[in-house]
């Protein structure tokens, strides 16, 4: 069976609006750089520009951001796309707050977070997340989280 896809649109932000990941930095000089290919130097750049791309509806972004040996890669990368879009559209991206990053030597990492979140009815969704990064093929990758 066949699930029927909506047409969905990016968000678009522009050069000098926020970042999406709420920095406080122009989008340009933040995640914009990374989504635009410059490699995130670090597992905790990596994780806000994710942030940033579920904010503005880049699934590609995030699939290729992802480790493909974690729990969350998906070998159907349309059903994968669709799913990300899917959730993009239904929650407002409030707010991230960093709470702890933890380096394990140069080629793993761990980032603890709080996203903000609120559904299409204003309700809270936000959550709290200990995820883990590692540093592989000359990149940071996004492996796997733990709720919080
Ligand atoms: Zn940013």
């Amino acid at each position: 069976m066949s699930v029927p896809i909506k047409k969905r649109q990016r968000v678009k932000v522009s050069r000098y609006e926020p970042c999406p990941c709420h920095s406080g930095q122009f989008y340009s000089k933040c995640c914009g750089l990374f989504h635009s290919g410059v490699k995130a130097p670090s597992a905790l750049t990596l994780m806000r520009s994710r942030y940033a791309a579920y904010a503005m509806h880049l699934a590609d972004y995030i699939i290729d951001t992802t480790d493909s040996s974690g729990p969350q890669y998906e070998a159907d990368r349309g059903k994968w796309k669709d799913s990300i879009e899917s959730f993009a559209s239904s929650v407002h991206f409030d707010g991230l707050e960093i709470l702890e990053e933890s380096l394990i030597g140069s080629e793993e990492a761990y980032v603890a977070f709080k996203a903000s979140l609120r559904d299409v009815r204003g309700n809270d969704c936000g959550f709290s997340e200990r995820s883990r990064f590692f540093f592989k093929a000359d990149k940071w990758l996004y492996h796997s989280g733990v709720p919080l």
